[in-house]
């Protein structure tokens, strides 16, 4: 899984570049910051989704500062999410390799829950997604 843990470290030096020019703000503006709309408007290169500009879930208040989930996990064998969201799935690949599907599930980018699991350091919110990575 390369290839997640590439997207991973460069993410995180994305949310941090943007988090370094929100230092005044309290946690609730940051919050608000990262809304969809405004994120297109002020943080063009944050998501590849933005140039079109497209939501990766359809709901009308997405908030994109958890992307990703704290909930997901990554193992060398599986990925998957640590509280068996309703909405969530698993991919088989070819390989063996059991993928968590995240594409139905809207968790991370609801305001309620960012704010429980709020942290100005995104790397440390999301300290438990690869514990067990290697
Ligand atoms: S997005 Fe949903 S299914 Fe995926 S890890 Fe998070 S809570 Fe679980």
């Amino acid at each position: 899984m390369t290839g997640y843990k590439d997207w991973f470290e460069a993410h995180s030096i994305k949310h941090k570049k943007i988090m370094d020019k929100l230092t005044n703000l309290s946690d609730d503006e940051v919050i608000e910051y990262f809304r969809f709309d405004n994120m297109v408007q002020n943080e063009p290169d944050f998501c590849p989704l933005y140039k079109e500009p497209k939501k990766c879930h359809d709901i009308k208040e997405l908030n994109c500062y958890f992307c990703a989930c704290p909930n997901f996990r990554l193992t060398p064998q599986k990925s998957f999410c640590d509280i068996e969201s309703i909405n969530g799935g698993s991919i088989k690949a070819k390989d063996g390799f059991i993928h968590q599907d995240c594409s139905k599930c809207s968790v991370p980018h609801k305001e309620v829950y960012i704010k429980k699991k709020f942290d100005r350091d995104w790397k440390n919110a999301m300290k438990f997604v690869m514990k067990d990575a290697n």
